[in-house]
């Protein structure tokens, strides 16, 4: 069974404007950031970012990434502040990778591409729900912290055992604390963008953080045994999913810090 769409030479990102012409639009999603023409905005308010791990619900491989799904019935894990206005509730969050470490984050900083991408996906508690958030041009607000290699870290331990998990696979996944993969330093740049992955729509307030956090070879290697595939299907592991940086389109991207 081939999917819909995917990170495969006949259904990855050059082919997703196929069925979302949307994919060619004023504000998509990644972009290479330029740090010496993202403008300062004393403006920018510091991220407040409050996190309940007892809202951390299940871990699912959904077949283009693997994904944490928070509670979101109330305000207890939000995002206020910074470059928004109102409260974003966090509803998952999950990574993008590469094959190697020389690929596989979705934004780059001057070109330099990091081997991960961790992404919080919040949305705009004045809509009634995330579905509805998700095509408002101010629906959505997503956190991009960058993955680098280090030598060795405890960060992620809690993820091994959701190894090889087959695409549809779902477990529990109780009382993480999604704080813990926020690097020192909350100085980020942000820009208006798109969902990095169909449909693609335009509703992203991006806020991607300057500092990276790490990560360690045995720990990528995890990243990288997860599978595309389904049960029964040819295994197929589950790397270089990401979509390339886009047209900025002339959009500013401003800084929270000099
Ligand atoms: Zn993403």
């Amino acid at each position: 069974m081939s999917h819909a769409w995917g990170y495969a030479a006949n259904n990855g990102p050059d082919k997703w404007c196929d069925n979302f012409p949307i994919a060619n639009g004023p504000r998509q999603s990644p972009i290479d950031i330029v740090p010496g023409a993202a403008s300062f905005d004393a403006e920018l308010k510091p991220l407040n970012l409050k996190y309940d791990p007892s809202t951390c619900l299940d871990i699912l491989n959904n077949g283009h990434s693997f994904q944490v799904t928070f509670v979101d019935d109330s305000d207890s894990s939000t995002l206020t502040d910074g470059p928004i206005t109102g409260t974003y509730r966090l509803k998952q969050f999950h990574f993008h990778w590469g094959a190697s470490d020389d690929k596989g984050s979705e934004h780059t900083v001057d070109g330099t591409k990091y081997p991960a991408e961790l992404h919080l996906v919040h949305w705009n508690t004045k809509y009634p729900s995330f579905g509805e958030a998700a095509s408002q041009p101010d629906g959505l607000a997503v956190v991009g912290v960058f993955l680098q290699k280090v030598l060795v870290t405890d960060l992620f331990l809690n993820f091994s055992y959701f190894l090889h998990c087959f695409q549809g696979k779902q477990t529990t996944f109780a009382n993480f604390d999604p704080a813990t993969l926020l690097p020192g330093s909350l100085d980020y740049w942000t820009y208006l963008g798109s969902l990095t992955t169909p449909p693609l729509l335009e509703s992203v307030t991006w806020i991607v953080c300057k500092e990276p956090i790490s990560v360690s070879s045995a720990q990528m290697a995890k990243f990288r045994s997860l599978l595309f595939s389904a049960e029964g299907e040819t295994e197929c592991c589950m790397v270089d999913n990401y979509r390339p940086p886009q047209p900025l389109k002339g959009r500013p991207v401003r800084a929270s810090f000099k």
